[in-house]
């Protein structure tokens, strides 16, 4: 098992639910901070007293993610990743993310997350066009994403990571284009740039189902991606991921951790975990609706909804198409060792198709996905699973 750990914690409440949200969350009036807290970080002691060695591992990254986690307040926030960190014997020192909404924030209160151990900010501003943002059921306009931003960096954030969205119903490929200038300008550290898709369940799929709303064609959506690809790239940002650039050195260390198949535990209503070993790794995730989660926890320690382990060739796929989302590739010898099983013999039919696609480029230490592969990766995976 990896002796460095990334840890998850999953705050599930929002101020109102967005149309095209899959995410675990809920509108929440008021919001149990102290409660839900609490219920998290019992969840960690639940975790270490089953395995105790988890202790001992290097705590590499904390990531809050949600949900709105800056709707918790600073001193919640505080006390989570000072007693995260003690319940860890080494610290890397860690990177400790905080994903914030622009229409919940203050100059005071990111100074304060920023005094309470967060180094960096993930700003969802998804689009600086306020008729986007009202398509997309917002609760900020593209003044405060502005402001927000303004404020990170006044309160000392030299880390900041904003999220785009784009393929909007009703947007056009020069709306785009705007948006990814106006973000140039600002000079995050880190852009992510996310392609809208509709989920089953959300009110975007039932307004399209009922034809109220029309996305961009796969053609625009590819000119809008490689605009993305293009636009970054002359700003002087990698493209490291499928979704994801940065300057370099600020990869997001939390997220390139689910992309190597490496551990990680996450806390929190419907958190998912993966330990990469026993035999060929585990998975869990918690209960979803945070009253029923904060119940488990209160009375058993734990709130595991389900688990399952690994097949050796599900270990295979995951990591094939986990690795492939990385621009970089997958490293043969990485695969070998993680795997035991060459990478080239075990795929050797679909590699070969995919390459003969244009998909797929390789040399003798890795394989990646060539542009027309990351225009098209949906289609790539496709072939692994
Ligand atoms: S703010 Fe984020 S998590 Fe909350 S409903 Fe909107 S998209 Fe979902």
């Amino acid at each position: 098992m990896d002796n460095i750990i990334g840890i998850y914690v999953h705050i599930p409440y929002c101020v109102q639910k967005c149309p095209y949200c899959d995410f675990n969350s809920i509108a929440a009036a008021s919001i149990p901070e102290n409660a839900y807290i609490d219920a998290v970080l019992k969840e960690l002691a639940a975790h270490i007293k089953q395995r105790p060695s988890l202790s001992k591992k290097t705590l590499e990254t904390i990531y809050i993610g949600g949900g709105t986690p800056s709707l918790i307040s600073p001193q919640y926030i505080k006390r989570l990743i000072s007693s995260i960190r003690q319940s860890f014997s080494r610290a890397n020192p860690p990177e400790i993310t905080l994903e914030a909404n622009p229409g919940t924030v203050t100059k005071n209160s990111l100074t304060a997350f920023r005094d309470a151990g967060i180094n960096r900010l993930s700003i969802g501003i998804q689009s600086l066009n306020d008729r986007m943002l009202k398509t997309l059921g917002r609760i900020h306009s593209a003044k405060d994403s502005l402001k927000c931003y303004e404020y990170a960096q006044s309160a000392g954030f030299d880390n900041i990571g904003i999220d785009l969205i784009f393929g909007v119903p009703g947007q056009s490929a020069g709306e785009w284009a705007k948006d990814l200038e106006t973000a140039i300008r600002l000079k995050p550290e880190h852009i992510s740039a996310y392609n809208l898709t509709i989920e089953e369940g959300t009110s975007f799929f039932n307004l399209r189902k009922g034809g109220k709303i029309f996305l961009p064609s796969e053609e625009e959506e590819i000119i809008m991606y490689e605009l993305a690809m293009d636009k970054l790239k002359e700003a002087g940002y990698h493209h490291y991921e499928i979704s994801n650039f940065s300057f370099n050195g600020f990869e997001s260390r939390h997220n390139l951790r689910y992309w190597s198949c490496m551990d990680y535990i996450g806390l929190g209503a419907g958190a998912h975990s993966y330990a990469s070993s026993p035999d060929w790794g585990i998975r869990w995730w918690n209960e979803s609706d945070p009253a029923a989660y904060m119940r488990h926890i209160q009375n058993m320690g734990l709130a595991i909804a389900g688990k399952e382990k690994l097949a050796k060739e599900e270990a295979w796929e995951e990591g094939v198409f986990l690795g492939l989302r990385r621009i970089a590739g997958i490293e043969m010898d990485w695969f070998a060792v993680k795997f035991n099983a060459s990478l080239k013999d075990l795929y050797a039919h679909q590699i070969a198709k995919l390459r003969r696609e244009g998909m797929l480029d390789e040399d003798a230490h890795s394989l990646r996905l060539t542009r027309k592969g990351i225009l098209l990766s949906n289609a790539v995976f496709a072939e692994f699973v």
